[in-house]
Formats: C-alpha cells, structure tokens, sequence
C-alpha cells in the first residue's frame, strides 16, 4: 500500500480532500508540477481483489454506511457513494463515457463557462483513455449483457458494447477484468511525483477567515482529531459531500441547492438457462431513447436478486430459487428535477432530498415498460419489476397491465451518479465555482470533483468528472486561475 496513516499535525502547500475520480487525477496533475501535495481520505485502503466486487462484503469495507444512504422525498432515492483510497472509481462498474460534445457546448453556452475548449477536454479524454486502459471485452460477452444486445436487436433500438477501464490479464477469462481504478493508476503516479496520501482521515471543517482556508480539522480513523495547515485546498469528496464541507466550514452561496442524479427503476429477469453473473455486470447499454431513457444492466449476486424481488415479495419470493436463471437490469432517467444537500450544526451527515418531477415520474414509467418489453424480447420466461403490487410479466400483453400498475412512490428508486451541487462557470446565482473550480467568495479554496458538472450528463459521468478536473489543475498550476 503507498498510503500512510495521519497524523495529529500535518501541513502541505496544497491539501486535496478525497482520493477519488477527481481528487486523484487534480493530486497527480500538482504533484507533477512540483506542488508539495497531500490527500486525505476519510475510507480506508482496500487492495483490489481483497473483496469481491459488488458483494456486501464490498459495501461494508468501500461504501460510504455500508452503502444504505438515502436521499428524502416522494419517492425517496437511494444513493451509494465509495468511501476508500479511489472513492467511486474502486465499486463501479467500469463503463466509459466520453462527455457527449453537444453537452459540452450546452455546458459552455448555459453557464458561461470561461475559456472552455471542448477539443483541449477531449484531448485530455484521449489521455485518461490511455492511462486507465479504456477497451472493450477481448472474447465474448456475458450472457447477461448479450440479453441487452438481443432484446434492442430484436426491437431495432440503438445499442452497443460500452468500453470499460479494465485489463484482461488471462486472455482465455474475459470475465475476470481488473478495474484500472485511481489506486491502480493515478493515486501510485501521484505518489511517485512526490505526494503524500493519507487514509483514514476526515476532514470535518475548514478554518475561514475572509474567504482564506488556512486549515482543516479533522478525525482520524482511532477517533482522535488532528489539524493539517495549507496555502491551498482542493475539495474533492464528492457531489454529497463537498458541497457538505463547504457548509460545515461556513461557505454559502450556491453551494449544495442543484443536486442532480440520474435515477433508476429496476427489473429481475428470469430466462430459461443459467446465466447470473454474480460478480460482474453486463457492458451492453441500450440508447435508443438517449439522452432522456437509457438501459443497462446492475449487478446480479444473488442477494441483489432477492433485493430486486423485495418491494413484492409475497408473490415473488417464489422466484428466489430461480436465482442462477435470474439477471437485475434498470431503466435509468436524465432527471429534470433537482435535490438539495444542506448540512445542519451537530450532525455528521448532510441531509440529502431530491424531487421528480411530473415528467420524470412518467419517463420511469415508460422506462420501466419498454425494458420490460426488451426483457421479453431477449427471451426472457417471466419478468418481475421492482414496485409493490409490480404484476409479474410474461407476455407483451402483461406489459400494458403492468405499465398501467406502476406508481413511482411504490417503487425502488436509486441512483449511482450524483453531480451538479456546485456548478461551474460564471452565471451569477447558478454557479457556486468559477469557471475553473474556485469557490465564489474564496479566494484559495477550490472544488475538483463531480460536483462542478453543470447538470447530469445523461451518460456515465466518470470520464467527465476527470477530464475537467485534469483541465481546472493544469490551469492552476500554471497559475492562471482566476480572481
Ligand atoms: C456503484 C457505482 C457504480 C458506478 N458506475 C459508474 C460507471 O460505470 N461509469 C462511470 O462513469 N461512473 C460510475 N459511477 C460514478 C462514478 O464513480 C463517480 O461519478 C465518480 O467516482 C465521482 O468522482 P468524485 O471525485 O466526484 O467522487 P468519488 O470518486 O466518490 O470520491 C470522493 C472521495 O472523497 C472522500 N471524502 C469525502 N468527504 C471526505 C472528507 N470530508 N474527508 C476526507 N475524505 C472525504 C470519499 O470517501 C471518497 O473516497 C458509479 C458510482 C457508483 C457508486
């Protein structure tokens, strides 16, 4: 492991909270330029392949509360965050978006974000490409995903294999990839150019004077507290819990108030062969409806299964023997409502809430219904969706009695992409980060992460949330960022 533990005083020109997707690749790109860098970690560091992926096992050591985090409204939402060396980058599923250049130009256009170059973002995307080994499967797919391509082929609706961060280190075994998370990639680079991580470190609030940060206090893992001094402070804990620092540490604005997710219905499909994959899940995604309505697949261990089955158990638990036939799929939603963070005196937790909006309820409806169809049309025996009073589905028929069936509050409702709870760019009232990150009203306290994303991309966000936090540490490295 190249992390070391805190201690009770530290200090560094350029502290960097969080060692996720953006916390890592903002480290690497100051250490590299000379910064005398540190990042902190509140997880712990887990050696991938010392835990099964996408087990409990895994939520129990990498999630933030064993992964059970919701956020409150009608219906309320599930959300799961990493909490380890790597944040989100060590539990997901690998899948890489490229951010769609349309989105970039609404982005530039909407929230007037200041020298913005879509083709300098997607240089940088050819450069994380490289350094996390973007590719697809090198032999056949699962059977899981195959469902996915079969059902979309069958409808004539767009789909396709979505590349992943992955080595295949036996090439006879395309189903033991090895994620190339931060810890394998930028965190070790970070490292080697001389910055120190910490793990087991929370920070719980900065010290403020004016709009300067001058130090963090913070928790260490044995529960004592410890104090680190800086010049400069990245944020990077994530869409929930930067914007919940920053409010712990008395920085307002627009900060936290246009949470945005993507939210999902799910389904357990059961077909007549073996085919659940338990430790993987499917790369196939279907787009036909893109950006508003997209399909893929969830992970699928049998615990998962019977959790998809839960909302109507008592006609469904019939199926949980089945397991082995069974894979979980999910409708997923560019949502057009937004969710609120707001942290309260006292607690270590925010308070997380988020409201659909009519549309999106009706949009995970008409979700819910096609994938349903699609499951059908793979093949599938019987489909069960994850709503209580869900009817289970066998024929085309059934799907109009389900669809008619559906109420969103009934239903399971999660998400794994959260973003958007300090905008970037230079809107006044819209924005609570500059065009490059800086906070609006500080002047050395900067946000790197998923956060900045002006709104929900619509695709999986890892890849946008590095390549704008390579973009925004390049500039201030080079000393040109603003105010
Ligand atoms: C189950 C799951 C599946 C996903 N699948 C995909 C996918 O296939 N493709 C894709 O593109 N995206 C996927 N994502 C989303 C992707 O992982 C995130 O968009 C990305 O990791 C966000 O990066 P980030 O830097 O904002 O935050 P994170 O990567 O979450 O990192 C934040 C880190 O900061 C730490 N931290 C927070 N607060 C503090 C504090 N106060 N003190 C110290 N440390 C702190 C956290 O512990 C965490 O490790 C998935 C996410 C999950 C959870």
């Amino acid at each position: 492991m190249i992390a070391q533990h805190a201690t009770a005083s530290m200090d560094a020109e350029v502290l960097v909270v969080g060692s996720g997707a953006g916390g890592a690749t903002t480290a690497t790109v100051l250490a590299e330029a000379g910064f005398d860098v540190l990042v902190v970690e509140e997880g712990a560091w887990v050696e991938q392949g010392a835990v099964v992926p996408f087990s409990l096992d895994q939520m129990d050591q990498q999630y933030r509360a064993g992964g059970v985090t919701v956020a409150l409204g009608m219906p309320s939402i599930a959300y799961t965050e990493g909490r380890c060396a790597g944040g989100g980058t060590e539990v997901n599923s690998g899948l890489y978006w490229r951010p769609p250049g349309e989105l970039l130009e609404r982005w530039h256009r909407d929230f007037r974000i200041a020298d913005f170059d879509p083709d300098e973002l997607l240089a940088i995307a050819d450069e994380v490409e490289t350094v996390i080994n973007v590719r697809t499967v090198p032999g056949n797919h699962s059977e899981p995903s195959d469902v996915l391509r079969r059902g979309a082929a069958a409808l004539g609706w767009r789909h396709g294999e979505i590349p992943r961060w992955m080595t295949y280190p036996h090439a006879d075994q395309p189903d033991k990839g090895e994620r190339q998370s931060m810890t394998r990639t930028y965190l070790p680079r970070a490292v080697a150019a001389g910055a120190r991580l910490v793990v087991g470190c929370r920070v719980d609030r900065l010290e403020m004077s004016r709009g300067t940060a001058s130090a963090a206090h913070t928790t260490l893992a044995d529960g004592t507290s410890g104090t680190i001094r800086f010049r400069h402070v990245f944020v990077c804990g994530g869409a929930i819990q930067s914007p919940a620092l920053l409010q712990r540490s008395g920085v307002h604005g627009h900060i936290g108030r246009t949470l945005a997710v993507h939210p999902t219905v799910k389904l357990a499909a059961r077909f007549a062969d073996a085919l659940n994959v338990p430790d993987d899940v499917p790369v196939h995604q279907v787009k036909e409806f893109a950006p508003h309505l997209s399909f893929g697949g969830s992970a699928s261990n049998p615990g998962l299964v019977a959790l998809s089955l839960l909302d109507q158990w008592s006609t469904f638990r019939r199926a949980i023997t089945d397991w082995q036939r069974m894979s979980v799929y999910y409708a997923a939603i560019t949502s057009e409502g937004t969710g609120r963070v707001r942290s309260f005196p006292g607690m270590a937790d925010p308070v997380v809430t988020y409201r659909l909006t009519h549309r999106d309820r009706e949009l995970l409806r008409s979700g819910l219904a096609r994938l349903t169809l699609l499951m059908l049309e793979a093949g599938a025996e019987e489909v069960f969706p994850s709503f209580q009073g869900a009817p289970a589905v066998k024929t085309r028929r059934d799907v109009a009695t389900m669809q008619r069936a559906f109420g969103v509050n009934r239903a399971t409702v999660m998400t794994v992409h959260l973003c958007s709870t300090v905008p970037m760019g230079e809107v006044e009232g819209r924005c609570g980060a500059d065009s490059f990150g800086k906070v609006v009203g500080c002047h050395n306290v900067y946000v790197n992460d998923a956060s900045l994303l002006p709104t929900a991309p619509g695709v999986n966000p890892q890849a946008s949330v590095m390549a704008f936090a390579i973009r925004n540490a390049r500039r201030f490295a080079a000393g040109g960022s603003r105010g």
